[in-house]
């Protein structure tokens, strides 16, 4: 399959599925490109069968915060449409998407020409165009816009902008495992756990956010430094150890889970931002998005989806007036 179209987004998780919906007023020709097979990105949810019935993890971020203006409306659209929920068990302004994590992206997604399954490959000029290969599949553009993680946009940009590479290449993002467990019955214990200093970070009961339903659920995630220790880790292995140090940081009695999985996140969270410099080269029209060039989150995603996109509409405008 080959695409001739106006713009490239490569990457639809939060930045650079917001970057598109501020561009699709324009009337111009958007494809987005994601080599994951659904919707989520870092905003991600696992469905599996647990006791014969069907529950969902939401394994990378747990919930957001909304502080900026323009999020905030947009997430009190997402409300209104039933796709995202406050969630006060982990504070007053924390919001998670419902009944999954990853509906605020998958409801961004269906207004817009995603293509799942699509890893680019190799990002290169082709006389005025952007030509983005992915095996045997071509697709072109006037302008392309990346918004993957930094390490992965580092690779991506090596050839094609050099100095947008080099500004990803100067990030590094932590490691993350997380732990999906089921239990047959309720553990004894609060429905979050924060630590700062332990080698568990975070852990949430699942099953007790808004519009979830079915077995008793966890999600445990390792901090950084224990993420880590044990990145090479079998994941069954991390699994069986990060439930320990679970218990053991709660001080609870362990509980056999009937249901365990980890899911290792090489580039969970960029630990440094290279938010400084502009996001879209108008020579070369070509951009860069993502968390790591405003803030670790996924409010600093959405923004800077928003951010490269003005840029890319002030610069239109610019060239037209
Ligand atoms: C374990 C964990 C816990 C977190 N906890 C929180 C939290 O509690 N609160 C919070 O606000 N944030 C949290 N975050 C961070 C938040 O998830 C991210 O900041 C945000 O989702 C980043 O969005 P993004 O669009 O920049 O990147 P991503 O969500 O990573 O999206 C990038 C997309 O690009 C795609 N992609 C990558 N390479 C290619 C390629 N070559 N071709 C095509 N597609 C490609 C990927 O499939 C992905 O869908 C957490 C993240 C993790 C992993």
């Amino acid at each position: 399959m080959d695409g001739t179209t106006d713009i490239l987004i490569i990457g639809g998780g939060m930045a650079g599925l917001s970057a598109a919906t501020a561009l699709a007023a324009t009337g111009q020709r958007i494809i987005v490109l994601d080599k994951g097979r659904g919707p989520g990105g870092r905003m991600a949810a696992r469905r599996v069968e647990i006791a014969g019935q069907q529950v969902s993890f939401d394994h990378g971020a747990q919930y957001f915060t909304a502080r900026d203006p323009a999020f905030r409306a947009a997430v009190a659209a997402w409300e209104a449409a039933g796709v995202a929920a406050r969630w006060p068990a982990a504070g007053a302004e924390a919001w998670v998407g419902t009944p999954g994590m990853n509906a605020c992206v998958k409801h961004m997604a269906a207004g817009l020409d995603v293509r799942w399954n699509m890893r680019a490959e190799r990002l290169l000029r082709d006389g005025a165009l952007w030509r983005v290969e992915m095996g045997e599949e071509v697709f072109t553009a006037a302008t392309v816009l990346v918004a993957v993680p930094a390490e992965q946009a580092a690779v991506l940009l090596a050839e094609a902008a050099p100095d947008f590479a080099a500004r990803a290449a100067a990030v590094a993002s932590a490691p993350c495992w997380a732990v999906m467990a089921g239990f047959a019955a309720p553990l004894p214990l609060a429905d979050t756990f924060r630590s700062d200093t332990g080698p568990i970070s975070w852990a949430a009961r699942n099953s007790a956010k808004p519009g979830r339903s079915g077995a008793e659920t966890w999600v445990i995630h390792a901090s950084p430094a224990r993420s880590r220790e044990l990145v090479d880790a079998p994941k069954d292995e991390a699994a069986r150890i990060l439930l320990a140090d679970f218990f053991s940081a709660n001080g609870a009695t362990p509980a056999t889970p009937v249901h365990l999985d980890a899911h290792r996140w090489l580039y969970a969270q960029p630990e440094a931002r290279k938010g400084e410099g502009p996001l879209f080269d108008p020579d070369l029209r070509i951009g860069i998005a993502g968390d790591w060039l405003h803030s670790p989150r996924v409010e600093g995603a959405w923004l800077s989806g928003r951010a490269v996109a003005q840029a890319l509409l002030q610069e239109r405008l610019a060239s037209t007036s």
